[in-house]
């Protein structure tokens, strides 16, 4: 199908996407949000409760997550499923070209395709994906129903799957390579208080071991906890494998972008997790939204006047 020159193609439709789509669209420019594999408003959908977005205190991801596609989709706002993969530039036109061979052109790209789960890179991690490994505790834990898991990590991310796991495994061991955690004073405590979380701090996992699935969790220091589920949650990895020589990247991966989210390729604009910042948050990917559905605007009206 041949579709018109949008004034923006938005890629990625979690919270920075789709607060983009609805400033845009409110702003009545032409757009098109692009999204691979949707399940969700992606990364949000798998956090049970999300306790600290201004006004909704306690509200499950899944179901903020829906609340902004509503929002855009209220506004009517289109969707596209493809997996962007090159991006090309002649006279003020971008061509994104997707994974099935299909190409959209739009004068400015919004790109929010945020970041992927990092793997932890140690022996059995890829064996078990699927059969005891897991990197989304929402989305697997009830597979662990009364069963042992183990969950890996320090930041907010694990300090929440392990909260979560509490409430449905027997046992929940949280292990983390260091003394202090980097995730949420409150929810290390609310940890603490859990007679079925054990807590092992400046441990580093060496080995995921079992037969068919998941048995073990083997530690550096030669212990091993014996847990049928490993739910490893040790960051994300931006997703701009696709970027490199189109847009500037930080040492990290990260797209180089300051607060108006205008990048070093003029008309690419980076919103949410992608882009180089302090505090990775659904409130600050949002408000990235915001800011780069404006700098586009700026942009468009300043091309018209060329
Ligand atoms: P993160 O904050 O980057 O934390 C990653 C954790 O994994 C760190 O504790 C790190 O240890 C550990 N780690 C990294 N590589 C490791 C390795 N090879 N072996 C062992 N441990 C390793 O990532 P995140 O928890 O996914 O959170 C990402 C962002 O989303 C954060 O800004 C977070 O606040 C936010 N978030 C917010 C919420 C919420 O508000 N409800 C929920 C989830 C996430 P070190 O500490 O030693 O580096």
């Amino acid at each position: 199908m041949s579709r018109n020159l949008l004034d923006v193609l938005i890629i990625g439709s979690g919270p920075a996407g789709l607060s983009a789509a609805v400033y845009a669209k409110r702003a009545n420019l032409s757009i098109l949000v692009a999204e691979k594999d949707y399940m969700g408003t992606g990364q949000i959908a798998e956090t049970d409760q999300v306790d600290n977005y201004l006004g909704l205190p306690k509200i499950n991801g899944y179901d903020l997550g829906e609340a902004f596609r509503n929002h855009a989709e209220e506004l009517g706002v289109e969707f596209f499923d493809g997996m962007a993969d090159g991006f090309s530039k002649e006279e003020d036109v971008w061509s994104v070209h997707f994974a099935d061979g299909q190409t959209i052109r739009a004068r400015a790209v919004i790109y929010s395709a945020g970041a992927a789960h990092r793997r932890l890179g140690i022996d059995g991690e890829e064996d078990y994906i699927g059969k005891g490994v897991s990197y989304c505790a929402v989305c697997d834990g009830a597979f662990y129903r009364g069963k042992d898991a183990a969950v890996i990590g320090g930041g907010d991310t694990a300090l929440g799957d392990a909260l979560y796991l509490s409430d449905l495994c027997d046992k929940v061991y949280l292990v983390h390579r260091r003394e202090e955690f980097r995730g949420s004073p409150s929810n290390v405590q609310r940890l603490k208080e859990k007679d079925n979380v054990e807590i092992i701090t400046s441990a580093v996992p060496a080995r995921i071991s079992g037969e068919q699935t998941v048995t073990a969790l083997e530690l550096k220091d030669g212990r091993s906890l014996p847990v049928s589920g490993t739910f490893v949650a040790v960051g994300m990895q931006p997703q701009t494998e696709s970027l490199r020589g189109i847009v500037e990247l930080d040492d990290t991966g990260y797209i180089a972008a300051g607060e108006d989210c205008v990048t070093s390729a003029a008309g690419f604009f980076a919103a949410g997790d992608v882009r180089t910042k302090a505090l990775r948050q659904i409130v600050t990917a949002v408000s990235d939204g915001a800011n780069a559905a404006v700098s586009a605007a700026e942009y468009l009206k300043r091309l018209k006047h060329e």
